[in-house]
């Protein structure tokens, strides 16, 4: 049986759930989720969403750090469009129910992070994507028109391909008509159609080793959409997070987040001796970029896999005020944060590439639009400015939105679909192929497509990658369809990407380093 219906959203975070807010008055929704609705990258966020909210700061410096950071390939009129509008998404957000912390005198409490000019980040302590999501959520599950679909995995987008025609990358015909989806409680792949698709499937992480991501961001919505012959664009920009908390193998890693070095925290070696003033003017306070690449050069220097971040020498009940999470997640782990340096390391944060989109979220697919990390829309060119990426999301859902409602009478839903074929693939395969090849991955690209790249590197990841790509493929075709096996299959297919971007590239240039092209 097929579900119909006006909008068909994939992903739960804070774009996919905006999303879904702004469009439901008009039509039917259904919103899937391979997790709980909770679960997402937008759950974990620390730090707070950017945005221009008082008078000592002003939309020309917000969008000139963006810029700065970016490294020169920023859309900039996408970046004066997402900055203007960024005060009425928030206030979206707090009508919907968010609450971020204010000084004593009724303003925002704005924090400072690295690149920022001034001080604009709305937070609530270090929980912010939390609640964020808590309010979202909330609104999205009292809301009669939006259908939740929870632990429902999207495995591929409906195109004219599944009518038997022939579709090519970079020609504007290919129509999205929705997506396969199996759920995973029983098991079965169901039809989902829709007169708007929109991905808001996140992020990457896990197609590295460590990462701050949840074991949710597979690159689904991106693998998707490549698959399916949409434009993907700017993959080589992994952004990695200078300082996740350093307790050996736990998954995701715990992010420290970057509101403590701009706190005041000082990074050190494990010797004690401040760490970054030989590598930057701005010492801790460097860009996340320049601080990953210099804790990972005086790890690889010293053999140390971890440095610290102290934060030793500030009031102990500021520390508790402004960072409760952390505070007891330390503790937790014996780590009394007031007394003791918090053991950090860099692990894979953000991709700033994805689905390239128009200004109002249109991927290269009709009826297909992609919001939120998924998406590349220009905004974070080379490099992402701190809390920019949840700003991204709710003022993407909010474009999408208005585009979607202004065309919805124009489209119409296509029946002729045809099920899901299960055909030669009944064989139940023993996970360890599956577990095996998907650590090989995410060491593949750990070790030769990191933070620091050459060309010797690439090409050695490339040539890997393919032999596990053959086989994951030939594993695909024949076995029944696992959530774990799908995302190994789009865990390959983002390595694929990002390695074949920077391959491309003939340069250095903001979170792309390589040594065989060094910044001049
Ligand atoms: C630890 C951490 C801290 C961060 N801190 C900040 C910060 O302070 N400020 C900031 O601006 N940004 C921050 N970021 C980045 C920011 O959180 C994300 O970029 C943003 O939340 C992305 O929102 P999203 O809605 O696009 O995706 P997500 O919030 O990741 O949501 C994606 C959703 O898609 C679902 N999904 C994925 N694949 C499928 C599939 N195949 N089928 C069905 N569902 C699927 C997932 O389950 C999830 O619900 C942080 C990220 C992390 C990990």
């Amino acid at each position: 049986m097929n579900n119909i219906s006006d909008f068909l959203v994939i992903g739960s975070g804070a774009a996919g759930l905006s999303y879904a807010l702004k469009v439901a008055q008009h039509g039917k929704v259904t919103l899937i989720t391979k997790s709980t609705l909770e679960e997402s990258n937008t759950q974990y966020a620390q730090g707070g969403i950017a945005a221009v909210t008082n008078n000592a700061d002003s939309f020309e410096k917000h969008v000139a750090d963006t810029l700065l950071c970016g490294a020169g390939i920023c859309n900039e009129d996408v970046v004066r469009m997402v900055v203007k509008e960024a005060p009425a998404q928030i206030q979206q957000l707090i009508d919907w129910g968010a609450q971020f912390d204010k000084s004593a005198d009724g303003s925002f409490d704005l924090a400072r992070e690295g690149g920022h000019s001034e001080h604009r980040i709305l937070h609530n302590k270090d929980s912010s994507g939390a609640e964020i999501e808590r309010a979202l959520t909330a609104a999205v599950r009292a809301h009669q028109n939006i259908e939740i679909r929870e632990h429902c995995f999207a495995i591929d987008l409906i195109t004219q391909h599944h009518l038997g025609q022939m579709v090519r990358r970079y020609h504007t015909n290919i129509d999205c008509y929705g997506a396969y989806v199996v759920d995973l409680k029983t098991n079965k792949v169901e039809t989902f159609l829709s007169k708007n698709t929109v991905v808001a499937t996140g992020g990457i992480g896990n197609v590295y080793h460590t990462t701050t991501n949840p074991p949710v961001a597979t690159g689904d919505g991106i693998a998707m959409v490549y698959r399916a012959k949409g434009v993907v664009e700017n993959m080589a920009y992994v952004q990695f997070h200078p300082t996740a908390l350093y307790i050996g193998n736990e998954r995701p890693s715990f992010l420290i987040t970057e509101a403590m070095r701009g706190f005041g925290g000082i990074l050190r070696t494990q010797d004690g001796n401040e760490l970054m003033n030989k590598y930057d003017p701005r010492g801790s306070l460097a860009p996340r970029d320049v601080v990953a690449r210099a804790i990972d050069n005086e790890m690889k220097l010293r053999g140390d896999d971890f440095v610290y971040l102290d934060v030793t020498h500030k009031s102990a009940s500021e520390i508790e005020k402004h960072f409760p999470m952390i505070y007891q997640k330390c503790i937790s782990l014996g780590i009394d944060i007031t007394k003791q340096m918090i053991p950090v390391a860099p692990a894979t944060h953000f991709i700033c590439g994805g689905i390239r989109v128009n200004p109002n979220g249109q991927s290269s697919i009709a009826h297909l639009y992609a919001i939120g990390e998924a998406s590349c829309t220009g905004l974070h060119g080379a490099n992402r400015l701190a809390s920019n990426s949840l700003l991204e999301a709710v003022v993407y859902a909010h474009k999408a939105a208005q585009d979607t409602l202004h065309n919805l009478r124009r489209v119409s839903i296509r029946t002729d679909i045809p099920d899901w074929d299960y055909e030669g693939t009944s064989y139940p395969e023993e996970m360890v192929l599956i577990t095996q090849n998907y650590k090989e991955v995410q060491q593949i690209m750990s070790y030769y497509v990191g933070i620091v790249r050459s060309n010797l590197r690439l090409a050695r990841a490339f040539n890997r990658l393919g032999i596990i790509y053959k086989e994951t493929e030939a594993l695909y075709r024949r076995s029944t369809l696992t959530q774990s096996l799908c995302e190994l299959r789009n865990l390959i297919q983002i390595g694929y990407l990002i390695i074949k971007e920077a391959m491309a590239l003939r340069e250095s240039r903001g979170l792309h380093y390589s040594i065989d092209f060094p910044p001049k």
